[in-house]
């Protein structure tokens, strides 16, 4: 379980990104957080995998203070937890299976990873990866001459290949066409349905979070304003949300 309890996220500028967050996330929740540029999302989600330090309040996934771990422990703690971005962050130049491989690179010796070598059983949880997402026949092909969608598609099979428990997604769908990211949400779905991985997924397009979520998360000036059932978002609910300009909105 993610717990955020009266966490605060004030930037070094002094900046206060995030203000009085509760929240209990249970395992295997697929939870959408919308809300203006600026209000907030992209914070509260890398809070939780420690990209951005909580500065108030405490926040915990499964019973674990974020904030009290280092080193080591902080990497395994990241392990678990899969992030992915709108612009794929993957190494264009090479095949489709060798950035799914990358997956393995922190936790192989230093010498495998510098000369590519895996072995049997990493490329094969690497190909069942792929066959997850649908792109198993791509595999060999060069990154860089697939669509954005399969790239995204490349990205979650990265993430899959580390057994993530959770998996945060940064305006995931952003950079693609309607068709692609309903595509890219069907397998977003799918991956937490039948795995049981938690998805937390910021997103711009209100219509993909109220089809796709169990749970809307609505911030607004780095606070919560909507907190429940997709079902339940009334065009109040978005008012609350989106309406004028909310303070701290990028201009
Ligand atoms: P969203 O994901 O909803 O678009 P963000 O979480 O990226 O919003 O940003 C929330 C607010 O925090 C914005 O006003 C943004 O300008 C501010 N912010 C983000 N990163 C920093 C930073 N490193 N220093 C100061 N302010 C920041």
């Amino acid at each position: 379980m993610i717990k955020f309890e009266n966490v605060t996220k004030k930037y070094p500028n002094g900046f206060v990104g995030l203000k009085n967050i509760n929240l209990e996330i249970e395992q295997g929740e697929f939870v959408a957080i919308i809300g203006l540029s600026g209000a907030g999302k992209s914070t509260l989600i890398r809070t939780i995998n420690r990209m951005h330090d909580v500065t108030g309040g405490k926040l915990t996934v499964d019973d674990v203070d974020v904030m009290s771990l280092q080193g080591k422990a902080l990497r395994q703690f990241r392990r678990k937890i899969g992030m992915i971005f709108q612009s794929f962050n993957l190494i264009t130049r090479t095949t489709v299976i060798k950035n799914v491989l990358t997956a393995f690179v922190p936790e192989i010796p230093w010498y495998r990873a510098a000369f590519g070598i895996f072995t049997k059983e990493e490329k094969l949880k690497a190909m069942e990866c792929l066959d997850k997402v649908g792109i198993l026949d791509k595999s060999f092909v060069r990154t860089d001459q697939l669509s954005g969608g399969q790239q995204q598609r490349i990205a979650l099979a990265r993430t899959l290949a580390q057994n993530p428990q959770i998996i945060l997604a940064d305006e995931p769908v952003a950079a693609l066409d309607p068709v692609t990211a309903t595509q890219v949400m069907d397998d977003f779905k799918r991956i937490n349905k039948d795995m049981n991985i938690s998805v937390l997924i910021n997103i711009h397009h209100v219509d993909l979070a109220l089809k796709y979520a169990d749970r809307v998360i609505g911030i607004r000036a780095g606070e919560i304003v909507y907190d429940g059932p997709s079902a339940n978002v009334t065009d109040e609910v978005l008012d609350r949300i989106y309406k004028g300009k909310s303070e701290g909105v990028k201009a």
